[in-house]
């Protein structure tokens, strides 16, 4: 079976699992004065995240959600209003902040043009129409397709925000994937937004945890709204020391990912029934089922039949992920099976 259900199925190799064992652990939870905890491990991974995305700090947590979710709330508070796209993974998956349970944020919608950007005419519109506490991006694009946002695209956002007074989040749960195929560093990609989250539990191939950067005072904030949650942890040293690793050594091999994802997406560029959203930048591949007469639950039983495990994101579109345990004659082969399932469409 081929799955490319998501990149969060990446297991940690050996030595990243050698890590674990031979971690300096302390109680991360029991805190000094500045807010920082004593397991040195995590002290090392936020710190070395902070230095490589140009930030003043980081801070670790054990999911991407809890940390999207600390980071949102530590910029807002409950009933004020927060500019978004409704295919943010923020809205569309976690919905927490917006929860009347629970964040009681109210979201105001920015559009964003054929592409999938943001339209910065639209987003002016809304920043003069609203009090906005926060304004959220996404990069990579998640729903759509794992699309980026170049370093150019994200000043002229921040900086139309910041005229405002409005802070930016930005939601990088793929940054590398976007830095790989832009050619740009993390760090340039996030040098104005005021947070940056990103996912060491993707891509990147450590077990469990994600990290919040940003300034001192911002992240100093953070850790409290991180304890509120109930986001603290103890010996988290042992999620760390994975993490650490990831961030130091498979930040390069992210690019073979993309590489995969445009290889599957040109190999299907013949197709007849079904078609593949385009561009595909990263290493996220949607392919379409409108114009196949089939919903993409059905594509994804037919595909699955043939040994190839995908998963519906929409009605008609199912999504595929490249991660490092799939090679390029997985990428082929993959794409051999949506050919067959294609020629089948075509025979109805
Ligand atoms: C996966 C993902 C998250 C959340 O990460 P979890 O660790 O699954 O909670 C946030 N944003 C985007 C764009 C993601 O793809």
């Amino acid at each position: 079976m081929i799955d490319l259900r998501s990149d969060t199925l990446t297991l940690p190799n050996q030595e990243m699992l050698q890590t674990i064992l031979s971690a300096s652990l302390g109680d991360d939870g029991r805190t000094s004065e500045s807010g920082r905890g004593e397991d040195p491990t995590v002290n090392a991974l936020e710190d070395y995240a902070a230095e490589i995305l140009h930030k003043d700090s980081a801070v670790f947590f054990s999911s991407g959600t809890l940390a999207n979710t600390s980071a949102v709330l530590t910029h807002s508070k409950p009933g004020e209003k927060v500019l978004i796209e409704p295919l943010l993974h923020i809205c569309k998956s976690e919905k927490v902040v917006f929860s009347q349970r629970v964040g009681q944020l109210h979201q105001v919608e920015y559009d964003v043009s054929d592409a999938g950007k943001p339209s910065l005419a639209s987003i002016e519109r809304q920043l003069k129409k609203n009090k906005l506490s926060l304004l959220i991006i996404e990069n990579t694009h998640n729903f759509r397709g794992g699309i980026c946002l170049g370093a150019d695209e994200i000043d002229n956002i921040c900086n139309l925000a910041h005229h405002f007074g409005v802070p930016v989040h930005m939601d990088g749960a793929r940054i590398f994937n976007a830095s790989a195929f832009l050619g740009t560093p993390a760090s340039r990609l996030c040098e104005q937004t005021d947070s940056v989250m990103l996912c060491l539990s993707k891509g990147l191939g450590a077990p469990i945890g994600s990290l919040v950067a940003g300034s001192a005072q911002f992240t100093a904030e953070l850790r409290k709204t991180r304890k509120l949650l109930g986001g603290m942890m103890r010996q988290a040293g042992i999620l760390a020391a994975p993490g650490l690793y990831a961030l130091k050594h498979n930040r390069e091999q992210i690019n073979y990912d993309n590489i995969h994802a445009v290889t599957f997406a040109n190999r299907l560029k013949g197709l007849s029934r079904l078609f593949v959203n385009r561009p595909v930048e990263t290493n996220i591949v949607m392919i379409n089922t409108e114009n196949s007469g089939i919903t993409a639950e059905q594509l994804c039983e037919l595909a699955y039949g043939r040994g190839l495990f995908i998963r519906p994101m929409m009605k008609d579109i199912a999504r595929a992920v490249f991660y490092s345990a799939i090679n390029a004659d997985d990428a082929e082969q993959a794409s051999e099976i949506v050919m067959d399932i294609d020629r089948l469409l075509m025979r109805r």
